[in-house]
């Protein structure tokens, strides 16, 4: 048992120039949601060449499926996932494989791209951990189910796709996971892993507020219906639904965007307000939904105009049942140390993992990477250091020596869980 953990850890060695050098090309190739082609074929073809048992393409558009079934008699079956998008955000950091990509064709574009996010190290290195995998599979029982998702971030708002799109289309089916382990990229110390139990991450909806007023020349609003002030006092008034719901339940709404069609001389018939809704608690999703609603219906009433709400890709809260992370994390502590393996708090991102860790059971885990050190319990850049900046920053930056961290998580957790030892 412990050989196989010990070649585990001399697999992951050997691939490691491998990874960083996979990591380069996709970071310096970046795809926005739903456009993944170039990233998935790469994929695709490195799971074809380890003689994979099936590799399904064109899983929610880009996903790609492997299936890695081990020599030994075993009937569990382990699913590790990785996304593979990345954002319209211009990289800002200066590193060798900088991205200089735009993306010309994508709806609302042109974009600058680039993988803000991590997924250039979520990707590849879960291709890592299929080369350790596939070398061991004469060692293995059970079944490895690979998932590589596309469109993460969200899909452009007219088209579906991401974890959802992929579950509609049966990726937890034939075979069913028995266990789910994801790996996201962080902005904490190198050689770092955090976990949160319970609610981790937040849902998410897209929240849209169409005004319907009626426009005017700017010198006679009284001609017309002015939806203006309208969206400022439906602005204003959202900040009210924390004052509803219990305070203790973490909640943020934000409009991000006002679409108006007006200039400074001319009123405008209509307004939308697009705003993200993001909530710990699953069970006061609803209720806010109905508030905010309200909110809008009543407060365009109220000057005469009329306001529909919306709310569009929902991702559900990521919930980590803290006895898989008590089965999970002593192969964490195992690989990592236990001085490097820490709780975190919960916080308001949302990660669509939770179409895949909140039905099947299993654990999403923060991985570190950057020029940062704990001190006093919060995070300081290190002196001279690349600095601390979060996922979706234009500065986010994650060290590739981390990389085969990641590479021997997936593996060990796979093994670990296959061999019955979690
Ligand atoms: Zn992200
Ligand atoms: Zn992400």
């Amino acid at each position: 048992m412990s050989d196989v953990r010990a070649q585990i850890n001399e697999q992951a060695a050997a691939v490691e120039q491998q990874v960083i050098d996979w990591r380069h090309q996709v970071h310096q190739n970046p795809e926005l949601p739903n456009r993944e082609s170039d990233t998935a074929k790469l994929v695709a073809d490195h799971l074809k060449s380890l003689n994979f048992d099936e590799v399904k393409t064109g899983v929610a558009h880009h996903g790609v499926v492997g299936i890695l079934k081990g020599g030994q008699a075993g009937d569990q079956v382990m699913g590790l996932r990785a996304d593979m998008d990345a954002l319209p955000i211009k990289e800002l950091q200066d590193i060798a494989f900088k991205s200089t990509k735009v993306d010309g064709d994508y709806p609302g574009g042109p974009f600058p791209v680039g993988h803000m996010c991590g997924h250039d190290c979520h990707t590849v290195m879960l291709m890592g951990a299929a080369t350790v995998l596939a070398n061991l599979r004469s060692e293995l029982p059970g079944t490895v189910k690979f998932i590589f998702q596309p469109a993460e971030e969200g899909p452009p708002i007219t088209e579906e796709g991401g974890a959802g799109m992929m579950v509609k289309q049966g990726v937890l089916n034939d075979p069913k996971p028995d266990m789910m382990f994801v790996l996201h990229t962080a902005p904490y110390p190198d050689d770092t892993v955090f976990y949160t139990p319970n609610y981790t991450l937040a849902s998410s909806d897209y929240l849209s507020i169409k005004i319907k007023g009626a426009g005017v020349h700017g010198s006679t609003p009284w001609e017309g219906k002015d939806p203006m002030p309208v969206a400022a006092e439906i602005i204003s008034a959202l900040a009210q639904v924390y004052r509803q719901v219990p305070a203790t339940d973490a909640m943020t709404i934000s409009i991000g965007k006002v679409v108006d069609e007006g200039r400074f001389n001319t009123i405008g018939d209509d307004i939308e307000l697009i705003g993200t809704i993001r909530i710990i608690q699953d069970e006061i999703i609803d209720d806010v939904h109905k508030r905010v609603t309200r909110i809008a219906k009543h407060i365009a009433e109220a000057h005469g105009l009329t306001a529909t709400t919306e709310f569009k890709q929902h991702v559900p809260a990521l919930n980590n049942d803290p006895k898989w992370l008590d089965r999970i994390l002593p192969t964490v502590r195992r690989i990592m140390g236990d001085d490097k393996v820490i709780q975190g708090p919960a916080n308001l991102a949302y990660d669509d993992a939770s179409e895949f860790v909140n039905p099947i059971g299993g654990a999403y885990l923060l991985l570190g990477g950057q020029d940062v050190e704990v001190v006093d319990g919060g995070f300081q850049p290190k002196k001279d250091g690349r600095g601390f900046w979060f996922n979706h920053s234009p500065h986010f930056y994650w060290n590739d020596p981390n990389l085969i961290n990641g590479v021997k998580l997936h593996s060990h957790v796979t093994y670990d869980f296959l061999t019955g030892k979690i």
